[in-house]
């Protein structure tokens, strides 16, 4: 591996770096490159690098939904975790860059009494991660909150999406689609009480820590909800018995069964079969198909 690849490139450049240490399942083998770069103008050459060279390239927020394969990545792994700058505007429009943790963000908004965005509080992720995921929960998705989208599009130009032209919908956007990396977040907030705000999100997130979110590394819930199954995705799998059942070191935990979480020593295959038998089994049991969530990389 050959780190002048990226020479001149404002960036940090790892070689053969363990994924596990960057996602939060804990899980996942070496990159054969991991770069950190410290602007756009560094991200944009660093793809731009990877593609001249042959690579194929993953960017990744902060890992929280991903699961990367026990053998690794061979290409180049671009982490936004660099790209983090926060501000609001007189307007009360706030910028997020993708790297900037969600959770950041609404304690940023909060705490400067601007509402939309505190039920993020705790959830974990990049802004990035989350505009792509439309991450969603307390009943809300992010795209509500969402304005537009600065991004990188396919040929390095830099564009805006205004979420008003559409394509987000219940964990779908635009950029599941287009290829685009998203660079910033631009968010819509309201008027708010910082005290009130701070206190809501303190809500969320003991709720989180109730339902044993923190407890062992994993990624959230492993598979969407679909309305037309009548019932929520876990609720369906608690329904067969299926809490705590472990495939290797991968366990669907006891807290709520759409997560499974790593006991300690699962690898992506635990992880991998364990979905697949919840696949069939409700398959089975319901005629169900349940989609998955998570992000096989
Ligand atoms: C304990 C726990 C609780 C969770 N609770 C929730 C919840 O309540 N609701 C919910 O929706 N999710 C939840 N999740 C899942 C996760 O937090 C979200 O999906 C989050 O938005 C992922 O963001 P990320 O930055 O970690 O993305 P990553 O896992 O790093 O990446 C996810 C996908 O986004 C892409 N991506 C990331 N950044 C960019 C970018 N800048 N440009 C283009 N593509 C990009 C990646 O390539 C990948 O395909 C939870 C996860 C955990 C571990």
């Amino acid at each position: 591996m050959d780190k002048g690849l990226f020479t001149g490139i404002n960036a940090k450049v790892l070689t053969h770096e363990d994924m596990s240490l960057h996602t939060t399942f804990k899980i996942g083998g070496p990159a054969d490159y991991f770069v950190v770069p410290n602007d756009i103008e560094a991200l944009k050459k660093a793809r731009e690098a990877a593609i001249q060279a042959g690579l194929k390239c993953f960017i990744l927020g902060g890992g929280a939904n991903v699961l990367f394969p026990d053998a690794g990545y061979h290409g180049v792994v671009i982490a936004t975790e660099g790209l983090k700058q926060i501000f609001l505007e007189t307007n009360g429009l706030l910028h997020a860059g993708c790297g900037a943790a969600i959770s950041d963000v609404a304690q940023f908004a909060s705490s400067v009494g601007r509402a939309g965005l505190q039920f993020f509080y705790s959830m974990p992720g990049s802004t990035g991660g989350a505009i792509y995921m439309n991450a969603r929960c307390y009943n809300a998705s992010i795209s509500d909150a969402l304005k537009a989208v600065v991004y990188l599009d396919g040929d390095g130009n830099i564009c805006t999406l205004e979420t008003a032209e559409g394509g987000f919908d219940y964990k779908k956007s635009p950029f599941q689609t287009n290829g685009g990396i998203i660079l910033e977040g631009i968010f819509a907030t309201t008027g708010g009480v910082a005290a009130e705000l701070l206190q809501e999100m303190e809500g969320y997130k003991k709720d989180r820590e109730a339902k044993g979110h923190f407890a062992y590394p994993c990624a959230g819930s492993v598979f969407k909800n679909n309305r037309a199954f009548g019932l929520p995705s876990g609720k369906i799998i608690d329904n067969l018995g299926l809490r705590g059942y472990t495939v290797g070191g991968a366990k669907i935990s006891e807290y709520h069964a759409n997560i499974i979480v790593n006991c300690g020593n699962a690898t992506a295959q635990d992880v991998k079969d364990l979905v697949n038998l919840i696949q069939v089994r409700v398959k089975e049991a319901t005629g169900f198909q349940l989609e998955r969530e998570i992000i096989y990389v």
